[in-house]
């Protein structure tokens, strides 16, 4: 079936159109089809902070059935952070009521003269005035576009922070999930598009339900039996601390030292033994998000593995509950918490190397950290130097390159290079910039990966079949994505295997796909987002870290005495992928793929 979009531009009006059937079968949709949209009709060279930069939100064909962990959306757009492709994935259940409401794909272009809201209901597309919307936090906002269009509405916004232009904001779907990593937040503001709000229709009865059903069965009865979804399960994301404590790979002090704290490294155990609440996805059988409730009778979400790593490890913050109440600002003033936290830590070591004029911000200072959050929400009059994010910031500070944590100008998580190999792999090739969610790699902080992943796993600092299982990772990732089946529960969980996705792909299409085009359809986007990175990244697309992290092995600490070897890891990566020796795609590979340059 053709993709449905839903083009709205902001100063002029909108319209629908079905995109050629090609690009579903070659792209499927969610992500694909926000690659294949950019590459194609973005006008070449538009800047990101431009009128003309698309910002697109897609869901994958699975999205708006009656299938779990399916309501999820792919935002998309030339990323203000990097030049390059910005994604930010979210779950929830938007995804799914766009779908519902007819549309696959809403483009949205333009700078609106006023601050407006998108309402969809269906056939009815409106844009409305958000005046009375403006500094409302993300979960305000959501609670008001319910209040004012029916319980049944959902809401994807931004908070304070993406409307003062924070470049690290972010879009938060229903107040409860963060489109992750940044970018996105940022032009959403520059466009005055404070939210969109949808009203969805009734489910989609997918090509082949039984299909479908038997798929979905295999899976929850592997998430009932398996371990690893049990720790997801009571934790989130938090429950890789673990792990992550145990190779090495929590460091001080922005990857300045390997002597973790105490108390961060029992925080798994600490947050595991409170009372908890979920607020997973609906009918998720491996819910991975959960609520604090606290003595107010208030409640503070469980912070992910990256706050705890970003807030506690990288800036110092040492005490549990104002991690919590980090991870809570984070998401109601809409920042996204790594690059929050890497320019926090960035900024408190040009602080204390007197790169810096002032010294507000020290290691560790929870009031200093929780007063620059909000302010980072407010708009100054004078550009708060931290509002820029670790990329820009660099440049201010003259000689701090090697210590920024970035990547192509996205800042890198919080988990340190220097303890894992194939996850430093990761961070230097991501076209979107540093960040191991692009290809979900979580491999190396699983006990016990599953069997149908390629090769033997190694320990962490080995570079044995690191890279085959990388690439594995990225176009597995593109697949789930494209589908709109939630990637933290195929490979954060490792729930779904390669066949039982394309069971349910073929179920929720109607076209049979074959082991083979469903790995060329990952290697499709992969190679897409590649080629926008060399032609557009602000670096060039070059795959690279920083000094600190390639060259400079830690004194102390799991990790010591360490650094991974990027270049016999770039070869490799080129040669695994059929891309020239300096990592070009090749002129064969595009033919093979149907890619035009
Ligand atoms: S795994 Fe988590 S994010 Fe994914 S659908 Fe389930 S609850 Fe939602």
């Amino acid at each position: 079936m053709a993709l449905r979009t839903l083009t709205i531009d902001l100063e002029r009006g909108h319209a629908r159109q079905q995109l050629p059937a090609t690009v579903e079968r070659d792209y499927l949709g969610g992500r694909g089809v926000i690659a294949w949209l950019l590459w194609n009709h973005l006008p070449p060279d538009t800047p990101p902070m431009a009128p003309e930069n698309l910002l697109i939100f897609a869901a994958g064909p699975l999205a708006g059935t009656n299938a779990f962990a399916s309501g999820g959306f792919v935002v998309g757009t030339r990323s203000p952070l990097t030049g390059a492709i910005g994604y930010g994935w979210a779950q929830g259940h938007w995804g799914a009521q766009l779908r519902r409401a007819g549309y696959d794909v809403l483009v949205v272009r333009g700078q609106a003269p006023e601050w407006v809201y998108l309402y969809i209901d269906g056939d009815h597309v409106r844009l409305r005035s958000a005046e009375r919307l403006r500094g409302l936090d993300t979960v305000a906002t959501a609670a008001a576009l319910r209040a004012e269009h029916g319980d049944t509405t959902t809401t994807i916004c931004i908070g304070p922070a993406g409307e003062s232009e924070a470049s690290y904001a972010s879009i938060v779907a229903e107040g409860r999930y963060m489109a992750e990593p940044a970018g996105a937040g940022l032009v959403m503001g520059f466009k005055h598009l404070k939210a969109v709000a949808i009203r969805g229709g009734s489910s989609i009865i997918p090509p082949d339900e039984r299909r479908l059903a038997l798929a979905l069965d295999i899976i929850r009865r592997r998430v009932d039996t398996s371990p690893l979804a049990a720790g997801i399960g009571e934790l989130g994301s938090a429950h890789f601390l673990g792990r992550a404590v145990e190779v090495g790979a929590l460091t001080e002090q922005n990857g300045s030292s390997g002597d973790l704290d105490e108390q961060i490294a029992f925080a798994r155990a600490a947050f595991a033994a409170r009372p908890k609440h979920s607020r997973g996805c609906a009918g998720c059988p491996m819910p991975c998000y959960f609520d604090l409730p606290t003595r107010s009778g208030d409640s503070l979400p469980v912070p992910d593995l990256e706050v705890v790593a970003g807030f506690g490890a990288r800036c110092g913050i040492k005490s549990l509950d104002t991690l919590a109440k980090l991870a809570q600002r984070c998401l109601r003033l809409g920042l996204d918490p790594v690059a929050t936290s890497a320019a926090i830590a960035f900024m408190m070591e040009c602080q204390d190397r007197g790169l810096a004029p002032s010294r507000t911000l020290p290691w560790g200072d929870e009031d200093a950290v929780l007063a620059v959050i909000e302010r980072l929400a407010t708009r100054q009059e004078k550009r708060d130097i931290l509002s820029l994010g670790v990329g820009e910031m660099q440049e201010v500070f003259w000689g701090s390159n090697a210590f920024a944590p970035q990547v192509k100008g996205l800042a890198m998580p919080p988990l340190d290079p220097r303890a894992l190999t194939g996850f430093a792999l990761a961070l230097a090739t991501a076209p979107i910039g540093g960040d191991h969610r692009y290809a979900m790699y979580f491999d190396e902080l699983v006990n016990e990966p599953p069997a149908w992943l390629p090769e033997q796993a190694a320990e962490p600092h080995s570079t044995q079949h690191k890279v085959a299982r990388l690439i594995w990772h990225e176009r597995f990732a593109a697949v789930l994505d494209g589908a709109g089946l939630c990637r933290r529960l195929g490979l954060m969980g490792y729930q779904v295997s390669p066949g039982e996705l394309l069971a349910i792909i073929t179920a929720a299409t109607g076209v049979t796909l074959s082991g083979g085009d469903m790995a060329r359809i990952g290697e499709r986007i992969v190679t897409l987002e590649r080629l926008f990175a060399q032609r557009y990244a602000d670096n060039g697309g070059a795959d690279e870290l920083p000094q600190r992290w390639s060259t400079e092995p830690l004194a102390e600490g799991r990790a010591a005495g360490f650094t991974p070897p990027l270049p016999e890891l770039l070869a490799e990566y080129y040669r695994r992928h059929g891309w020239s020796r300096t990592g070009e795609p090749t002129a064969e590979r595009l033919a093979e793929l149907g890619i035009k340059v």
